[in-house]
């Protein structure tokens, strides 16, 4: 059977390249290809900057009310076609159908529809200095360019494009390698929706390309999400031309569970926290602290539950919530680290082994996995493993348990269990993190800006901040009386 062949979308089209140089993408849960991309070559990436550039010179011409009104219309069309999308999302990624029907869209929709609400509301100052005055205008950056990762990829396409057009701004996006038709959908429903051509433009393939973007010097700014070490290559490389940059990078986040907690909804949050979207979500709290008074319980209701009301197979089947790991490489990355958490000393409480569910023998699946007598400095507590695997601690007091959560070079999220009113927001406000959540994880709402303290990230998404950073302020002062001129 032959496998569609998808090329990169520029100008409003799909664009051939010249090298006919193309790369396979495998549906996770099946390890089968299921369809091929062109790479951008040379000839495409002319291309793209040129489109862009006419793009922005169009789309920045416009009002932001009608930009806003495209943008709707887009908004509209994503959420008529949620379920082909969803189904999109579920073969290319191996995340279950129960989370992409309810959530992937229709997270992506909010927040271009966030932005496009609140585009026609940002203002510029006025302000008087004796007799003259100055004002200021919030323009769009240019061409920015988007690099998207692979969890979340129509989501993550709709988190950059949504800002940046709403302010303005042309983009070139590049998804993820491993999941490249969430983007290429979401660009054919821009120009349905009457976003002009050349205004978002997908270009496709790995590293190379993504670094080709980084590097050039027609593109004012970069929003990456992805790895941290690949962040600082992104950096390092926007450096060169001084673009701006957005980046959205890796965690180890903590989930400090006190003994006033209601022990069953800490639970519920430690596994969507864990093993939603089978536990390749940067912001999952893979590192639990459960204070010892009421860690038995914890713990007891934790592998009751994991191993009675999870669901692994084929992530179609709309009862199947945990999914397949996105590659067979990330499914042995996983369970490297798995192994490693034996070696040093981690007891397994449940799970620990890759899965062959019958309903999806050959896809890249591993258990949901806890580990308890965990300590601080083990491999699997330090690094982020980006799979469904949770380390469990146990704390007696809060300051301690305040300077462990600290411990690391990572930010992005943290979460508070506790009926504490007091304690819930004395303890959040010390946590160095960018995202957290009281009694409550994972919900990222478009009003909520979102990103990561220390190297998880700089700048953030959503929000109304978000906004500023896809425009640059130009001051303009206006003389209302003669100069008095020294020469
Ligand atoms: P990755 O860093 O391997 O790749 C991300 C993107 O960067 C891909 O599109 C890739 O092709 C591209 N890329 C690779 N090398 C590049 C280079 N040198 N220059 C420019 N682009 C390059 O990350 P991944 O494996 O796709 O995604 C998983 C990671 O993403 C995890 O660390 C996760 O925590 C993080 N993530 C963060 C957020 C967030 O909002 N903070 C959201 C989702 C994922």
């Amino acid at each position: 059977m032959t496998t569609p062949v998808y090329e990169n979308f520029i100008n409003g089209h799909f664009l051939k390249n010249q090298t006919g140089d193309t790369f396979a993408v495998k549906n996770p849960a099946t390890d089968e290809v299921i369809y091929h991309v062109e790479i951008a070559d040379e000839f495409i990436q002319n291309a793209a900057i040129e489109s862009a550039k006419q793009g922005f010179a169009a789309w920045s011409a416009m009002t932001p009310i009608e930009r806003s009104r495209i943008l709707l219309k887009a908004v509209a069309i994503l959420r008529e076609r949620n379920d082909e999308l969803a189904k999109v999302e579920v073969l290319d990624t191996g995340k279950p159908w129960q989370e992409a029907e309810c959530v992937d869209v229709e997270t992506g929709a909010d927040v271009i529809e966030y932005f496009a609400g609140l585009a026609p509301a940002q203002v510029g100052q006025q302000q008087m200095v004796g007799n003259d005055f100055y004002y200021t205008r919030k323009e769009p950056l240019g061409i920015c360019a988007g690099i998207g990762a692979w969890n979340y990829p129509l989501q993550i396409a709709c988190w950059k494009s949504g800002p940046a057009l709403a302010a303005g701004n042309a983009v070139i996006f590049k998804p993820s390698e491993e999941t490249p038709l969430g983007a290429i959908k979401l660009a054919e429903i821009f120009i349905e929706a009457g976003v002009p051509a050349g205004v978002f433009n997908v270009v496709q393939g790995a590293a190379e390309v993504g670094q080709w973007l980084t590097a050039n010097p027609n593109i004012e700014k970069v929003s990456f999400t992805g790895e941290v070490g690949t962040g600082k290559k992104v950096m390092a490389s926007a450096a060169g031309s001084l673009k701006d940059v957005t980046m959205e990078l890796g965690g180890k986040s903590p989930l400090l569970v006190f003994d006033d907690a209601d022990v069953s909804q800490a639970v519920s949050a430690a596994m969507i926290g864990n093993f939603y979207t089978q536990g390749e979500i940067c912001t999952n709290c893979t590192r639990i602290y459960v204070h010892k008074n009421v860690y038995q319980q914890f713990i007891d209701e934790l592998k009751t539950r994991t191993e009675q009301n999870i669901i692994a197979g084929d992530p179609m089947d709309p009862e199947v919530n945990l999914g397949a790991l996105i590659s067979k490489k990330h499914q042995e990355l996983v369970l490297g680290y798995i192994d490693k958490g034996i070696q040093e000393g981690a007891t397994l409480l449940t799970g620990g082994k890759a899965l062959s569910p019958a309903s999806a023998p050959n896809g890249y699946f591993v258990e949901p996995t806890v580990f308890v007598d965990c300590k601080d400095d083990m491999t699997i507590v330090k690094e982020e493993i980006f799979g469904p695997v949770m380390s469990v601690l146990v704390f007696d007091d809060e300051d301690d348990v305040i300077q462990r959560a600290n411990d690391t070079h990572l930010g992005l999220a943290a979460g508070v269990f506790t009926k504490d009113i007091q304690r819930a927001h004395r303890v959040i406000h010390q946590l160095q993190a960018g995202i957290c959540w009281i009694n409550s994880y994972g919900n990222s709402p478009a009003e909520m800006p979102v990103g990561g303290y220390k190297q998880s990230g700089i700048g953030r998404e959503n929000g109304i901040e978000t906004l500023d950073h896809y425009t640059q302020t130009k001051s303009i002062y206006v003389g209302m009386s003669n100069i008095e001129s020294p020469f």
